[in-house]
């Protein structure tokens, strides 16, 4: 998961690129710049020790000389041997190149042979001393000190910076839940702020279509009710028949079509409920009763003995007739009866309407609940209908701070699941 946010990429490029800062600090400090102190300090002490060596010095002023500076000194010769330390190793294992070089710049030793003016010879050696080891580790302490810095400084300046990409994110999924009303903050001025601006101002946009096209459809249900009332009286002029009552029955359809659009509408501004508080379970029985003798019948049960809610209880037995009578007309002859299961689910009640026919696409679950939309227009034909019965069951349960949804677990068939809040 973690490789998948932008803020670990952009966290990981800041730490490769401080230890590639460290790494190329460390090889210029230690390959470049080492060597290069070493080599002018190695032609100095070349010289000097050559012209310590031409004083002849004595054993004493070697070891006065070896307590003030970080030198050992020993004497192979006429005047026999002597050495100011004990662990100095000898003029032969030097000449033969017997000694051991240390790993670490700062333990390294620099052994030097000089001719005595007596035909003996002089070693010495010279390190760089304790001081120098201890710089080592402040040094290194400081380094990965300064690392930790940048790390939370990095973490805490990305975090900082990212923030209107989360706000975003959020806005987007909001937006992708069919809030239509989100409108995000866009305090920066930079590429984020200017993004976020350009969200808000699309989300406006959506929702202006979205008000005009519900606001198109009230207009036109509104200017079609005078001409349907003519319609109605010049029928009553017509002499009975096949013809007129073909026509009578268009007309009621048309009329039919246009209460429920209204409708629609009088739901969406939060008009027209009457809510009292009720016991689901027999509003449930009550409407399913109405379905027992069309086949395949209707089976309801509940895992609670009640089911209390505050609901417009008109308005929810047309949700439940809506969804049994599509349960029932997409039913196959051979389909079990219809299953209403209600349950108690934390502060819910759930209601699941089941049935085993054809059932939805997956690709069609959000727009069948869209006024008009009819999955296969043909197959619609023969079953009536022309799409308005699962938006006005949305606008009911929407109204009543609840849902409908259709779950896309259950296949073959569909199954509706309707959410209310539980009364207290
Ligand atoms: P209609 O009046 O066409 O039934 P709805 O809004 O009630 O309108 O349903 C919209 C569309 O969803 C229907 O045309 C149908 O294609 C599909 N639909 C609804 N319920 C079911 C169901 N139980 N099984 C299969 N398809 C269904």
């Amino acid at each position: 998961m973690l490789h998948h946010s932008v803020f670990t990429k952009l966290l990981a490029i800041m730490l490769a690129m401080a230890l590639g800062l460290l790494a190329l600090v460390s090889f210029s400090f230690f390959y470049l710049l080492g060597p290069g102190i070493h080599r002018s300090m190695d032609l100095v002490l070349r010289s000097y020790t050559r012209d310590l060596a031409a004083t002849r010095l004595p054993f004493a002023a070697a070891k006065e000389l070896s307590a003030r500076a970080h030198v050992g000194i020993r004497y192979e010769g006429p005047a026999g041997t002597w050495a100011t330390a004990e662990n100095l190793p000898t003029v032969e294992s030097v000449r033969r190149g017997f000694v051991p070089r240390n790993f670490s710049v700062f333990s390294r030793r620099n052994h030097y042979l000089v001719p005595a003016p007596d035909g003996g010879t002089y070693l010495f050696e010279w390190t760089l001393g304790p001081g120098m080891g201890d710089a080592h580790d402040t040094l290194v302490a400081w380094l990965l000190a300064s690392m930790a810095g940048v790390i939370v400084l990095a973490y805490v300046v990305l975090h900082r910076l990212l923030r209107p990409l989360r706000t975003l994110n959020d806005g987007v999924a909001q937006l992708g839940a069919g809030n239509l009303e989100v409108v995000l903050p866009h305090p920066t001025r930079d590429e984020f702020g200017r993004l976020t601006e350009a969200f808000n101002r699309m989300v406006g946009r959506v929702r202006a279509m979205i008000d005009a096209r519900d606001r198109l459809l009230l207009d036109v249900s509104h200017e079609l009710r005078s001409p349907l009332t003519r319609l109605k009286v010049a029928l009553e002029f017509l002499p009975d028949g096949p013809q007129r009552a073909g026509m009578a029955s268009d007309v009621a359809e048309m009329e039919r079509m246009i209460a429920e659009l209204l409708e629609l509408e009088r739901l969406r501004s939060g008009r027209g409920l009457q809510k009292t508080r009720r016991d689901l379970l027999p509003i449930l029985q009550e409407v399913a009763a109405q379905f027992q003798n069309t086949p395949p019948g209707v089976q309801v049960r509940s895992s609670a003995a009640e089911l209390p809610v505050e609901v417009d209880a008109d308005k929810i037995r047309v949700v439940i007739r809506n969804l049994l009578e599509n349960a029932t007309k997409y039913s196959l002859p051979q389909s079990r009866p219809i299953e209403v299961v209600a349950a108690q689910e934390g502060g819910a009640i759930v209601v699941r309407v089941t049935d085993d026919g054809p059932g939805i696409p997956d690709s069609e679950a959000e727009r069948v609940f869209e006024p008009f939309f009819r999955v296969d227009r043909s197959r619609s034909k023969n079953t009536g209908g022309y799409g308005l019965g699962l938006s006005l069951c949305k606008r009911v349960m929407q109204a009543h701070e609840g849902d409908v949804v259709l779950d896309l677990a259950r296949h073959p068939g569909a199954s509706f699941v309707l959410t209310l809040p539980k009364a207290r």
